[in-house]
C-alpha cells in the first residue's frame, strides 16, 4: 500500500514518514530500508493496568521484530465471551518480518510476558494479548499455532482495526471488509487515539 510508483515498479516498498490519514487516524510508518520479509498482522489487546501505555510499548517492541508498516488507531471494545470485565483497548499492527510464524509467535509471547501478562482464565482480563491473525496468507493448524487465527473472522475487535490497515486480505475465504460489513455490532468504539 505504500511507496512511490517508481519504488513499487522497482519491486521495492518503502515506508513513508508517519502520515496520519485524518479520518481513519491510521498511521503509516517510515523507513528508508526496503521491506524484504513476509507480511504479518498482529492484534493487540489489553484491559488491565495502563492499557494505552501497554499497547504503545508493545507496538514499539513489535518494531524490534521487523518493520512496522502500518498501525490502526486504538478502539475501545466491549469484552466478548466473559462479559463481566473491563472494556478492552484493541489495535492491529502490520509487520514486515523475516521471522517465520513459530519464532514470531514465540517473540509475541515474550513481549506479552514483558508486558506483565499473567495467564488467568481463558477469555478473561489480561494486561496484554498479542495474536498472530494472518501471516503471508499461510494456513497452519498445529498444537501451538493456527493460521489464520481461528476466531478473528467473527470478532469485531479484530476485524475493525484490521480493516483500517488490510481490508482486502482473506480470512476464511472472505475479505476482511466483507466479513466486517455483515458482522452484527459487538460494541467497538473509535477512541481517536493513535497507537504509535
Ligand atoms: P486467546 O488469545 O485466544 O485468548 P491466549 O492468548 O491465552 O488465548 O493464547 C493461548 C495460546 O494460543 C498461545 O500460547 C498459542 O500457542 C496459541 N495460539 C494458536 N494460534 C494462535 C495465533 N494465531 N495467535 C496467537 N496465539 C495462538
Ligand atoms: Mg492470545
Amino acid at each position: 500500500m505504500l511507496g512511490s510508483p517508481a519504488a513499487a515498479n522497482a519491486g521495492i516498498r518503502h515506508r513513508t514518514i508517519c502520515i496520519v490519514t485524518c479520518e481513519e487516524n491510521m498511521m503509516e510508518m517510515s523507513a528508508s530500508a526496503p521491506l524484504r520479509g513476509n507480511r504479518a498482522y498482529i492484534s493487540l489487546g489489553s484491559n488491565l493496568g495502563d492499557s494505552l501505555q501497554t499497547l504503545r510499548r508493545a507496538a514499539a517492541a513489535l518494531g524490534g521484530l521487523g518493520t512496522v508498516v502500518a498501525a490502526s488507531p486504538i478502539y475501545e471494545t466491549d469484552p466478548v465471551g466473559l462479559r463481566e470485565q473491563p472494556a478492552f483497548l484493541n489495535a492491529v499492527v502490520e509487520l514486515d518480518t523475516t521471522l517465520e510464524p513459530l519464532p514470531l509467535l514465540d517473540a509475541l509471547l515474550a513481549i506479552e510476558a514483558e508486558g506483565g501478562r499473567e495467564r488467568g482464565i481463558r477469555f478473561g482480563p489480561r494486561t496484554l494479548d498479542l495474536d498472530l491473525i494472518w501471516y503471508d496468507g499461510r494456513q497452519l493448524d498445529s498444537d501451538r499455532l493456527t493460521l489464520p487465527h481461528p476466531r478473528a473472522h467473527e470478532r469485531e475487535f479484530v476485524l475493525r482495526p484490521l480493516a483500517d490497515v488490510a481490508p482486502a486480505i482473506d480470512l476464511q475465504g472472505e475479505t476482511v471488509a466483507a466479513l466486517l460489513e455483515r458482522l452484527p455490532p459487538q460494541g467497538v468504539r473509535a477512541t481517536g487515539t493513535s497507537l504509535m
